[in-house]
Order: C-alpha cells, then sequence, then structure tokens
C-alpha cells in the first residue's frame, strides 16, 4: 500500500450501510475519520479485527490546519505504509516544506526547516481513510454519534447511537452499533456522551474530567486563492502579535492556507475573525515586505473557528475500559509548532498496539480490555506526555511580546545558533517506532 496524493481527493464512498452495520457485531468501532482514526481503524484491520469506522462528514473534507508534516508526522505515515514505496519521498506528495520565517514587531527571521511537508487536509485525510479501507476496515460517512452506552453490567460490549444525516440518507435515521470497544477520534470537538447502563459501577462523566486550558486560544482557518500573495511553495511564515499567531502556507494545488492561534478576547471584542488575523499579520510584517495577504484579503476571507485548543480527557472510559480516546479528543496543546497530525497518527498507532492481541492465532484479535488500557495509557504517557509539555512551554513564551523579539533578534544575529536551538522548539523528530 503506497500513501498517494494524486486523486485521493476524490469522494470517498461508503463501504456499508448503516443498516448492515447495525446487524454487525464488530470488534472495534472507531469514531472520527480525522488522522487519529483513520491511523487507528487501518492498523486495527491490518491486524485482523473487524472494524468500523464512521464519521459525521464525507471524506474529503475541510479542516482548520496549518497542514504543515512535522518530521514526525511524515516517519508516522512512513510507518502506515506498511515499509512499501519510496521512502525518499513525502506521503501523498506532499510539497516539501524547506523553511520558516517568524515575523514579529516588522523583524523578520528565516530559519530552514527540513524534513517536513504541507499537503490539504483534503487530500491527507481522505487519503487515510481511503488506505484504511484497502486494509479491511468498513467505512461509514454522514454517521454522527452523540452518545455511547458502556454496558450492562456483565455485558461484554458498548453500544453507539448514530444519526445518518442526509445526503446519506433521505431522511435522518438512528441506529444503535454493538462493538466490543470503542476507539473516540473526535477531535476537538469531542462531544459524544457516555452514559453506563451498568448500576453497580462508578458513574463515568468524562465531560467533568475535560480540562481545558486557562488563557486558552481559539483556532481559525480560511484558504485564499493562489494570486492572494507571492509567497514561494515550501515557505512557511509565522507572524506572531499580541492577540495570537498565524502561519500562512501554499498547498499542492496552490491554495494558500491560513492557520492562526488567536485569544478569546480579542474575539470577545465582537470583531470579525478576518480582522483579528489581519490586525495580527498587521502587526507582526509591519512595514517588511514579507509576501503575505492583504489586509483586505485576510479581512474579507471566510473563516471557521475551532473550539478552545489546549486541553485534555481521560484517555480511557467506561467501567471496563472499552473506550479509548486518540488524537485531538485525549489532548492537544496550540499549534505554533505544527505537530498535531504527528500526534495524532502515533495516538492511533498506540491505541491499535494496545488493543491488538501479541498472537493472532489465539482466535480473538483484542487483548482484554483492561490490559490494553494500561498498556495505552502507559505508552501514551510515555511517548506524547513530554511533547506535550513542551509545546506547553512554547506556548507560554509565545505571550510574552519581550521573549519573541529577543529569539527573532537572536536569530537575525547569529542565525548558526537559532537552527542548533529550532529543534528543542518544535522537536527533533520521532514519537517511537513500533512495538
Ligand atoms: C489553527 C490550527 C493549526 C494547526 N496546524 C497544524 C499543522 O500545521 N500541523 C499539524 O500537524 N497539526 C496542526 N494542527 C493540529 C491538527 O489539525 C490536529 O491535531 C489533527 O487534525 C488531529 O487529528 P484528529 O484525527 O485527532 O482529529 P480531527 O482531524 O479533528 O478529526 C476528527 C474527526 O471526527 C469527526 N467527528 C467529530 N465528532 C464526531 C461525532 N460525534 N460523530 C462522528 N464523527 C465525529 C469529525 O468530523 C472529524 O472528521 C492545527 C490545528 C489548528 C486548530
Amino acid at each position: 500500500m503506497t500513501l498517494r496524493g494524486a486523486g485521493t481527493s476524490a469522494p470517498v464512498a461508503a463501504t456499508i450501510t448503516a443498516a448492515d452495520a447495525a446487524r454487525t457485531r464488530w470488534q472495534v468501532l472507531v469514531i472520527g475519520g480525522g488522522p487519529a482514526g483513520a491511523a487507528a481503524a487501518l492498523r486495527l484491520a491490518a491486524g485482523g479485527a473487524r472494524v468500523l469506522l464512521v464519521d459525521r462528514g464525507g471524506m474529503p473534507r475541510w479542516k482548520v490546519c496549518g497542514c504543515c508534516l512535522s518530521v514526525a508526522a511524515v516517519q508516522e505515515l512512513h510507518l502506515l505504509d506498511c515499509g512499501v514505496g519510496d521512502d525518499s519521498a513525502l506521503p501523498f506528495d506532499a510539497v516539501p516544506l524547506e523553511s520558516v520565517c517568524v515575523a514579529h514587531g516588522g523583524r523578520s527571521a528565516v530559519l530552514p526547516l527540513p524534513g517536513g511537508g504541507v499537503v490539504s487536509r483534503e487530500v491527507l485525510d481522505a487519503g487515510l481513510v481511503a488506505a484504511a479501507i484497502a486494509a479491511g476496515c468498513h467505512w461509514l460517512p454522514q454517521a454522527h454519534v452523540a452518545s455511547i452506552d458502556d454496558g450492562a453490567a456483565g455485558s461484554q460490549q458498548v453500544t453507539a447511537t448514530l444519526t445518518m444525516r442526509p445526503p446519506a440518507d433521505a431522511i435522518m435515521t438512528s441506529h444503535v452499533i454493538t462493538a466490543d470497544r470503542i476507539v473516540l477520534a473526535t477531535g476537538l470537538a469531542d462531544h459524544v456522551r457516555i452514559a453506563t447502563l451498568d448500576p453497580a459501577s462508578v458513574s463515568h462523566t468524562p465531560e467533568d474530567a475535560r480540562r481545558i486550558a486557562a488563557d486558552n486560544r481559539i483556532g481559525l482557518g480560511a484558504t485564499l486563492p493562489a494570486d492572494a500573495a507571492d509567497l514561494p511553495f515550501g515557505e512557511l511564515v509565522m507572524a506572531v502579535g499580541r492577540d495570537g499567531y498565524c502561519g500562512v502556507v501554499r498547498l499542492e494545488d496552490g491554495r494558500l492556507d491560513i492557520a492562526a492561534a488567536v485569544s478569546r478576547e480579542s474575539l470577545g471584542r465582537g470583531a470579525d475573525p478576518g480582522r483579528v488575523v489581519a490586525a495580527i499579520v498587521a502587526e507582526a510584517v509591519g512595514r517588511s515586505s514579507l509576501p503575505m495577504p492583504t489586509t483586505a484579503a485576510l479581512s474579507a476571507a471566510a473563516f471557521r473557528a475551532t473550539p478552545p485548543l489546549t486541553r485534555s480527557a481521560p484517555l480511557v472510559s467506561g467501567p471496563r475500559g472499552q473506550i479509548l480516546r486518540c488524537g485531538d479528543a485525549a489532548g492537544y496543546v496550540e499549534p505554533f509548532t505544527g505537530e498535531g497530525i504527528g500526534w495524532a497518527l502515533a495516538s492511533g498507532r498506540l491505541v491499535a498496539e494496545a488493543l491488538l492481541a501479541d498472537q493472532l492465532d489465539v482466535g480473538d484479535p483484542l487483548r482484554p480490555a483492561a490490559a490494553a488500557a494500561t498498556q495505552y495509557r502507559a505508552a501514551h504517557h510515555r511517548r506524547i506526555a513530554a511533547v506535550h509539555a513542551r509545546c506547553r512551554r512554547v506556548a507560554l513564551a509565545l505571550r510574552r511580546p519581550g521573549v519573541v523579539m529577543a529569539a527573532v533578534q537572536a536569530a537575525r544575529v547569529a542565525p548558526w545558533a537559532a537552527r542548533r536551538f529550532v529543534p528543542a522548539v518544535i522537536g527533533a523528530g520521532s514519537l517511537g517506532g513500533h512495538r
């Protein structure tokens, strides 16, 4: 299986109807077809499990994202590729990322950023879902999951109630899906309610356990036509201002991707998101001649917003530990260093490795739920907790204009030293290979 970009942004058709899915007993139901869910589904299906992957939308779909693949994300995609294909090429024909230009207070510094890539989320996410289908998983788009019942006393199964939305069904219909395990890969907007039918079990209310960071920022994103700025392929511009920061990069098809993290106060003042982003860019770029979209173009762009960015949620829910979270649904730190896709792919891998039994010849491809939960918690903590902590430190530093200005000045005066410092800020790459 080789992960290719060309043609993968064609619609990815359902492989099963909701009615047939409700008649099947699944070993794993994966909710959310982003990088985390698709990576988990692909690996679980390749490992012999009967897997259903559902998403409330269809593929391809647009998403608020900087669309930069970190070195770790590229490595995770190569691991998904099962070792087949040319390891020197970027997966999905991503555009090689060469440098980042950080602008602040009218000054800017350019730093090399080798090893990563740029690819639109339409191509990446649709391609990953197509790869998961090729590995043997079933795919059901336009299927919104509102709630999960984690099983009556003694029952080993969990059920999820999903609503099929037009155009998948002519009218809205509800279906109950039964599975041995559920993987929640629902991203930042993880609103799935988990109810317990077991009166003896402790009440699990993951909403209560979810933690949203104070001083949190909101994500904003839009795309602009190719001629909105003279930005070359492979160059990322990060504009850092008092109210947040904004990255601009050219996608493989020429469009410009704009992604920003802004303070809630800046939006709370009733400002239009486009104007907030335009103000951040204008403040950062000043009078310098960086190839950025004009204030008018940014103000007029149709921005979409995300929920507050920095958060964490329990990795495992349910009295028997049958519900596991991965990707942004498990935890996220705001995106300056552009690592979320890599974390999502890695946590999708870790959840699949934890769920799959070591030996395939025992009949059941799944490890007992409690053992899988313990393994997943430990692996997630080992591989992802430290990188989240580093990103939190970067996010805090970005709120201090003096620190940002000093860093930009230092990079201008001593670029050789700044180059050596970059890996400490953005991470050196690997999130750990196979078990
Ligand atoms: C402004 C911004 C810039 C970013 N820039 C970068 C970057 O440059 N590089 C990088 O690596 N990362 C970046 N990220 C982070 C990256 O976008 C995420 O970390 C990544 O998409 C997480 O993948 P995921 O699979 O966990 O979630 P998602 O990609 O969000 O996928 C979740 C899926 O779940 C589905 N879903 C949600 N709820 C339900 C439900 N109830 N029922 C059914 N389906 C459901 C959604 O439709 C969606 O398709 C950025 C994020 C933001 C906000």
